[in-house]
């Protein structure tokens, strides 16, 4: 590729009006249930056109309503594995049973499309991207208590017993990880929603440091 092409921003990456300064990805990661795919949601409803979710591989099954290659790339273990060994992925972890990874496809295909990336991963693949070389920006989502946690996770009527019970023990691990200095830039402790949103909105919106 000539010198010229390589300098210039890739052609089809216009800047949407309301992108926010700074455009690097945002990395979000918090408990389960603690509501990450609620704030973001909100984000994208009120900033239509740009931000896009970085869509995972993941080998979980499909909840209702979940669409492959929307919400997830849901694939069988073999595949993932598979992937691994090409090393397609940029980050990826186990978590409960299942296997979850940003494969290096969906980074180039999601930037390219001119839009600020945002990544849903827990904390091993914020870990991994930490250590990759990306510039990212990283929120945490805080529960205001486990308990809190709990009832949101069974409010969502997704999961099985023994998900939920995966859940909040990876829970205390994730919310140890966070006090971790200097790998958030904000934890967000989400308690009131359109208060917490509002942080978040902030936050994304908040001049390049
Ligand atoms: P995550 O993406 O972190 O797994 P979700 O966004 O699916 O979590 O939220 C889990 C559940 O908690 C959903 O039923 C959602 O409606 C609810 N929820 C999210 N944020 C709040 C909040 N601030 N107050 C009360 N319920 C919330
Ligand atoms: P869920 O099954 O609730 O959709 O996701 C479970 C956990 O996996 C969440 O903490 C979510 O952030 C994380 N996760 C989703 N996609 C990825 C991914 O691509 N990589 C990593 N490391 N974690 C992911």
């Amino acid at each position: 590729m000539g010198k010229e092409q390589k300098d210039e921003k890739p052609a089809d990456t216009p800047l949407p009006s309301s992108a926010p300064p700074d455009r690097r990805p945002i990395v979000v990661s918090g408990p389960s249930g603690v509501g990450k795919g609620t704030l973001y949601g909100l984000l994208f409803e009120r900033h239509p056109d740009t931000f896009c979710l970085s869509v995972s591989h993941t080998t979980r099954d499909p909840r209702p309503g979940e669409e492959h290659a929307v919400h997830y790339h849901f694939v069988k273990m073999e595949d993932f594995e598979d992937l691994i060994a090409k090393d397609g992925f940029v980050e990826h972890a186990k978590y409960g049973r299942n296997r979850y990874g940003t494969s290096k496809m969906t980074i180039e295909e999601q930037t390219k499309k001119g839009k600020v990336v945002l990544l849903d991963i827990e904390m091993e693949g914020v870990k991994q991207i930490k250590n990759s070389g990306i510039d990212a920006r990283y929120i945490f989502v805080s529960p205001p208590s486990i308990e809190t946690l709990e009832q949101r996770l069974r409010g969502r009527g997704t999961e099985t017993e023994q998900s939920i019970q995966e859940r909040l023990a990876q829970a205390q691990k994730e919310l140890d990880f966070s006090k971790t200095p200097g790998v958030h830039d904000i934890i967000i402790v989400n308690d009131d929603l359109e208060a917490s949103y509002k942080k978040f909105e902030e936050f994304v919106y908040s001049p390049p440091q």
